[in-house]
């Protein structure tokens, strides 16, 4: 049976929190006199809310979840971050990330000096969960799997997600929904409830068009988000994020819209690149990006910077061999990329 207990390093557990003015007195109404703030330029002289109340609320209404199974941080990075300060005992735990996948895993891994154990995705690009489970062992702690998965753009089969957070009871299984919103799957935040070692990771950089802001979310059980906040800087999210996140919230229709748009666009990407002599592949995507295989990657490459195009050289990566990844911008943007796109093509030939 899992146990958050057992899974807490020993410091985090024995740690005193740093305890904010702003903590130990939350009404609004009376003279602010406790946190040495600057009575001058209101609103920005005061501390912002270190729990992002008022937001966590209407998030956590949007998500049919309770605030205290939300985590709000400085972008999901933030809350990747904390899970191995966590979590993981530096020199001496391990963590399972599917190989390929999102880099920060692996750069907070290196930072935080804890092993990383790659586990290859199959050739469809689906999780390999024999392996994966046998790569487990007493010192496993955090297995990552980002679904939709950057860069290979895929979902990963729920059935058998569900069936390694129910295997792995000695540790936490995070699954990072960053593309979540252009996925045809179902996001996992409504099982939430059921499984206490499962942590969804979120981000307002994407679908909400938020990338400037910084924020990104952590779902899970009340207890392992009281961990993450006993963490945390604690004025992580500042005012002006929190400020423009429940803008972004009070007109979520916006949201709507551009997720359509690009998903319209992205079906129209697909159908011109088909046109392209030199395009090997285009992997299905669930995301806003499109992973494709060319002929010469980084002649292409490099013949796009020149056009001012700048696109993801994914060629050296496992798996990915040959393959740039375009995000799917505005209906101007990819008209413009094609366009480029087709004059390469005629010069390809002529090579
Ligand atoms: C873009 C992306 C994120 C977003 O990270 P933020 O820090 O919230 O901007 C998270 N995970 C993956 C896999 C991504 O590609």
């Amino acid at each position: 049976m899992f146990n958050i207990d057992q899974l807490i390093r020993d410091n985090i557990k024995a740690l005193k929190p740093y305890s904010s003015a702003r903590e130990e007195y939350t009404g609004k109404e009376a003279l602010f006199l406790d946190a040495n703030e600057n009575p001058f330029n209101n609103p920005y002289n005061r501390y912002p809310d270190p729990l992002q109340l008022e937001l966590k609320y209407k998030l956590a209404n949007l998500k049919g979840i309770i605030h205290n199974q939300l985590f709000l941080g400085n972008g999901s990075d933030e809350a990747i971050d904390l899970l191995f300060r966590a979590f993981c005992e530096p020199g001496k735990d391990n963590v399972i990330i599917p190989d390929p996948t999102y880099g920060m895993y692996r750069v907070c891994a290196d930072i935080n000096n804890t092993e990383v154990r790659n586990v290859s995705l199959q050739e469809d690009f689906q999780i390999d969960l024999a392996l994966i489970k046998k790569r487990i062992n007493k010192n496993t702690k955090l297995i990552f799997l980002c679904s939709p998965n950057n860069p290979t753009s895929n979902s990963f089969d729920r059935q058998k997600m569900i069936e390694l957070i129910n295997h792995f009871q000695t540790g936490l299984v995070v699954i990072d929904e960053a593309y979540i919103d252009f996925s045809m799957q179902k996001s996992l935040v409504e099982q939430i409830s059921e499984f206490k070692n499962l942590v969804i990771l979120q981000t307002m950089s994407k679908a909400w068009g938020l990338a400037g802001i910084r924020l990104g979310m952590a779902i899970a059980d009340k207890k392992i988000i009281s961990v993450l906040n006993k963490i945390k800087y604690p004025y992580n999210v500042n005012s002006l994020s929190q400020q423009k996140a429940l803008e972004a919230i009070s007109s979520a229709s916006d949201k709507i819209y551009w997720v359509q748009q690009i998903l319209s666009q992205r079906k129209m990407m697909e159908e011109e690149l088909y046109k392209l002599r030199f395009v090997k592949h285009i992997y299905p995507s669930d995301a806003n990006f499109l992973l494709i295989k060319v002929k010469n990657p980084l002649a292409l490459y490099n013949y796009l910077v020149k056009q001012k195009i700048i696109v993801r050289d994914r060629s050296n990566v496992h798996l990915c061999e040959g393959c740039l990844r375009f995000t799917v911008g505005s209906k101007k943007e990819n008209k413009r990329l094609i366009e480029v796109l087709f004059e390469y093509d005629e010069i390809f030939e002529i090579d």
